[in-house]
């Protein structure tokens, strides 16, 4: 993401914040909700990364922007969801679209992208707590590996370089001297990150490469601050009610793929899911998730692998067709999000939501 866009959704950001803030305060909300057209067959799909014990973590060398909520803003939303709306699971709208029944007034499904490790550490316990249930989409290929996604990782090696690191990346571009202070850095990260969308996933793969030789920061050598789940973490989730679904097997852009690549990271997932957790796997979440990260070919290729529903990360409301079950749009959660506005979301996703980073989810 540019600086520039970046300030454009700082703004949006801001303007939403707002305007939420000023309904809560006015009690506008119930209003709002009550004069907005019918909701028959809508279904809010919640968009989650990472839950962390504080949303602003000191010395945080990773992505911030995959921070979804703290853990005490993950209870109150999840808490607002029981109160007030029709948490379910994948499964049970299966169940429903299967016997062609409609879905609950308010029907509301909660996912989790990636497969960090604090899913398991501070979300299932919340969601065990309050007798919840998510669905956590996981990169296969990444489970047990303690080894952090790409992107985060060089998002860490920007943040942690000595001061006055040279980045030279000609073919993005980029000629910088890496910043003194984190938030410099952070910015910097964001905008490479932005940049590094341009390169296909070879080139992506052999500019992390490079710079971890040549930064001495193997990605291998893991970090406490970003690991993925294991498959006993996994199989304690579904054991105590949480379901997984795929994220592909190494995260990488189906529609970018060559057909035969993108067959194996759909099939390979779904076969390392079935075979580590011993049920079905009927749900996906493509990987990046917006619009250029998933096509025809893509769908056609998640329908025939055996999926029955897949979630994008367009932002938005949900309705189960025949054409939409294969593109749901989620509503993304992002750390910055109060309470009146996570409300306000939940009760006016056109006003409240918008199209956060798509390279995240
Ligand atoms: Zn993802």
């Amino acid at each position: 993401m540019s600086r520039g866009s970046s300030m454009n959704v700082a703004a949006r950001v801001g303007r939403r914040q707002l305007l939420a803030r000023w309904c809560h305060r006015l009690g506008a909300l119930p209003l709002l909700k009550r004069v907005r057209p019918s909701a028959h067959g809508e279904l809010r799909v919640l968009a989650y990364h990472r839950v962390l014990e504080s949303s602003e973590p000191d010395g945080f060398s990773f992505d911030p922007e995959l921070i979804s909520a703290s853990a005490e803003d993950f209870r109150q939303q999840m808490l607002h969801l029981k109160a007030n709306f029709v948490p379910m699971r994948f499964e049970e709208v299966l169940d429903l679209l299967e016997h062609d029944m409609p879905l609950p007034e308010g029907a509301t499904l909660v996912t989790f992208d990636d497969g960090y490790d604090d899913n398991y550490r501070i979300a299932f316990p919340i969601l065990r707590d309050l007798g919840m249930s998510a669905m956590f989409f996981v990169s296969t290929g990444h489970i047990d590996s303690g080894r952090p996604y790409a992107y985060d990782w060089l998002v860490h090696m920007l943040c942690s370089a000595p001061v006055c690191t040279r980045l030279h990346v000609p073919e993005l571009g980029v000629d910088w001297t890496v910043e003194r202070d984190l938030p410099d850095r952070r910015r910097q990260a964001a905008d490479l990150l932005y940049r590094v969308k341009l390169l296909d996933d070879d080139g992506q793969a052999a500019l992390v490469a490079r710079l971890e030789q040549a930064w001495c920061m193997p990605r291998t050598a893991g970090h406490p601050d970003c690991r993925p789940m294991s498959w006993d973490q996994l199989r304690e989730m579904q054991r105590g009610g949480m379901e997984i679904g795929s994220h592909g097997v190494d995260h990488r852009m189906l529609a970018k793929l060559p057909r035969e690549s993108m067959t194996a990271e759909v099939l390979g997932s779904k076969d390392a899911l079935e075979r580590e957790l011993g049920v079905p796997v009927q749900v996906i979440s493509y990987p990046v998730g917006g619009l250029d990260a998933f096509d025809h070919d893509t769908v056609e290729a998640v329908r025939g692998a055996g999926f029955r529903l897949a979630c994008s990360y367009m932002a938005g409301v949900g309705r189960l067709g025949p054409r939409t079950r294969f593109s749901l749009p989620r509503l993304p959660v992002e750390r910055h999000m109060d309470m009146p506005w996570f409300k306000a979301m939940m009760a006016m996703p056109e006003l409240f939501t918008y199209d956060s980073r798509q390279r995240t989810s």
